[in-house]
């Protein structure tokens, strides 16, 4: 087994999930375990790290490999270092078989944590110090509910030429992704008894009605949004709750919805477009965002001098994109283009049996590499 392939091991063996999907207390929950042993690995080839702190018990680490003389260009590699839950104890041990290593966070984004530190590391073991070009890599905390990790980071402004976000995206560049947006639906009734509806006002039924109405004149109409890279923006409803019992008109019920971005679209315009259609057809229903997992679309413009170049060393003539939103996002909306990169393939995240390819983990060091050589 390679070394990148061992440390990715010893990562997957290091429980990180997310405290958002975990009990309190829950021993496997929280990034600090990863963010030691990035410290430590990193201290021991002599770079610089920090903790940026996020929340009371949570903190991002930055590790910095400083040019010899002044700082004119910085890059940032940004992978995440939370995973989602676990459901076995064998999620917790790293197995390989042929090309293919098992466990949590093996593809999301452990690969990609792993392949970041392992090319910092090795350039500064060997003296290849970028002349001019700050190199950080910022391991974040909480990518898998709030972001809070990637929030933290963009507040600080920090001036950068490209950030490269670690998830997997099968080696590929992609420079932009669909933004999400979660909604929920309450319609409004009358109570009355089951025996009398005359009486009341049902809210299940005014609820349908509104889904109902949304699928067939609102989803057909988002054909127009259509992005080059990401299709049509989309619709889905994940939840429906209400009423008591069978024999009382409900007073309440409710609905909770995806609604996925393209860039050129924002928030609050879906909202008021969402709202009028349903005051059109007079529907006693409320929409609300959920506020969790709302995350901006991305779009970086991919002939940015930095990411052409990142694209000609991968020899990747047209960027690409994905569904899945992800700290890239975040970044961007706060001054820093970026765009993500790493080994793995996304229909392997969050699998039970999550696995990512030995040979891709690998491709990437040579790829990471390669782009640190030719860092001004
Ligand atoms: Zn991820």
């Amino acid at each position: 087994m390679s070394r990148v392939i061992q440390w990715l091991a010893e990562l997957i063996e290091l429980p990180s999930v997310n405290p958002a999907f975990a009990e309190p207390g829950d021993p496997v929950a929280g990034e600090q375990r990863v963010a030691a042993y990035v410290q430590d690995r990193a201290r021991a080839a002599g770079l610089e790290t920090e903790l940026q702190p996020v929340t009371e018990d949570r903190a991002n680490v930055l590790v910095r490999m400083r040019p010899p003389g002044r700082v004119r260009h910085r890059v940032v590699f940004a992978p995440h270092m939370d995973t989602v839950s676990v459901t076995s104890a064998d999620q917790l041990r790293a197995r390989r078989k042929g090309d293919r290593l098992t466990g949590r966070g093996a593809c999301d984004t452990k690969a990609s944590l792993a392949a970041m530190l392992w090319v910092l590391v090795e350039a500064a073991r060997h003296g290849r110090y970028p002349r001019q070009t700050e190199v950080i890599l910022a391991a974040l905390v909480d990518e898998e509910y709030g972001q809070a990790g990637s929030r933290r980071l963009a507040r600080d402004r920090l001036r950068v030429d490209l950030a490269i976000v670690g998830e997997p995206t099968r080696l590929r560049v992609v420079t932009a992704h669909k933004g999400s947006l979660w909604l929920r639906l309450v319609a409004e009734g009358r109570a009355a008894h089951g025996a009398t509806p005359w009486m009341g006002r049902n809210a299940i039924t005014a609820l349908m009605r509104a889904i109902l109405v949304l699928e067939s004149e609102y989803v057909p109409g988002l054909g127009e949004h259509r992005h080059p890279l990401l299709g049509p923006p989309t619709l889905s409803v994940g939840r429906v709750g209400g009423g008591r019992q069978p024999n009382v008109v409900p007073e309440e019920a409710w609905a909770e919805m995806d609604r996925r971005l393209v860039p050129g679209e924002n928030a609050l315009r879906v909202l008021r477009e969402i709202r009028s259609l349903l005051r059109r057809h007079a529907l006693p229903v409320r929409v609300e965002p959920l506020t969790k997992a709302t995350c901006p679309p991305l779009e970086t413009d991919p002939s940015h001098p930095w990411v052409r170049m990142f694209l000609e060393i991968l020899q990747q003539r047209e960027p690409a994109g994905a569904h899945y939103f992800c700290d890239a996002a975040i970044l961007s909306a706060g001054g820093m283009p970026a765009v993500v990169f790493g080994p793995g393939d996304v229909a392997q995240a969050h699998t039970r049996d999550e696995w990512v390819s030995v040979r891709q983990v690998e491709r990437a060091c040579a790829q990471l590499g390669r782009w640190l050589e030719r860092l001004p």
